[in-house]
């Protein structure tokens, strides 16, 4: 028999507040914060603060969708998630496949369809939608995907919430042309690009913010990295310093340059 106690009980340890529940996963997603190495991410921010204000005060656009692309490795996710915590709206929710690992596309769709519907119940609502083309189940050999998702997608990416209340979603995706060729892009009323970092000064932002190297390597760094041209992503970038922190000191800083040539082809 289920007494008052035992809902007592549930409701002390089992019932947690929906927008505490996100933000701790939302924080998991930018484990390694956000630096501003360069132009591209406060481009991103900027647009992220004037799409939220959009959300917030538009009257003609109760529903506000961008979509984040970029390269991998590029910060997408973490992104997305900081904007939506910047946002600060009492409803936030992270979709991702991996939440929903194993699930049939029927369930994928009826999960989504919840999300959303959940959303419409706020006055102020933000969604993150990461990595669509692994919701969509997308694979370049074939090519496949799953067409349900995407009508399911299609149709709740256009739905604007009931009168009064505000949806701003925020998707990311590494295949912007697989997007357009699926009909998805028009669904979004703005796309932000995130590139990766491509000079010497992107990295130093980076090690500046970062302890790893003292201030003698740094010097020396710099006289090595100011001038060069290189492409990486922030995530392989942290790997990097990563790696060079567990190395011995003798061999550190020549280990990371090597590195810099090896992955992110400097030059
Ligand atoms: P994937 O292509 O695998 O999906 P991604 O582009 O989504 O990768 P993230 O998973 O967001 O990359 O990884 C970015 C990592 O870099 C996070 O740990 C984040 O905390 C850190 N980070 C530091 N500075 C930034 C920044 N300016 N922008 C984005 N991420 C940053
Ligand atoms: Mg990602």
């Amino acid at each position: 028999k289920v007494c008052r106690a035992d809902f007592m009980h549930a409701y002390e340890n089992d019932v947690k507040p929906a927008f505490g529940i996100s933000k701790e996963e939302f924080d998991s997603y930018i484990s390694n914060g956000i630096i501003l190495w360069g132009q591209s991410v406060t481009d991103v921010l900027e647009e992220g603060q004037l799409r939220i204000r959009q959300t917030i005060k538009g009257e003609m656009t109760p529903l506000v969708s961008i979509l984040i692309e970029g390269p991998p490795n590029s910060g997408k996710t973490a992104l997305a998630a900081h904007i939506a915590l910047l946002s600060k709206f009492p409803y936030l929710k992270f979709c991702t496949a991996q939440t929903m690992l194993g699930f049939s596309e029927l369930a994928k769709c009826q999960q989504l369809k919840k999300i959303f519907e959940d959303a419409h119940k706020s006055s102020l609502s933000c969604i993150v939608v990461d990595e669509l083309e692994t919701l969509l189940e997308y694979a370049p050999v074939g090519p496949r995907y799953s067409n349900n998702v995407l009508q399911t997608m299609k149709l709740l990416f256009k739905r604007p919430p009931p009168k009064g209340r505000k949806l701003l979603i925020i998707a990311t995706t590494t295949y912007r042309d697989i997007l357009d060729q699926l009909g998805l892009l028009a669904s979004f009323s703005k796309q932000i690009h995130i590139s990766n970092m491509s000079s010497g000064q992107h990295i130093l932002h980076v090690l500046n913010e970062i302890e790893c190297f003292n201030n003698d390597e740094l010097r020396y760094l710099e006289k090595k990295l100011f001038d060069k041209k290189l492409f990486i992503g922030i995530k392989s970038l942290l790997d990097l310093i990563e790696v060079a922190r567990q190395a011995d000191d003798s061999s550190r800083v020549a280990r990371f340059l090597g590195q810099l040539e090896e992955v992110a082809g400097m030059i």
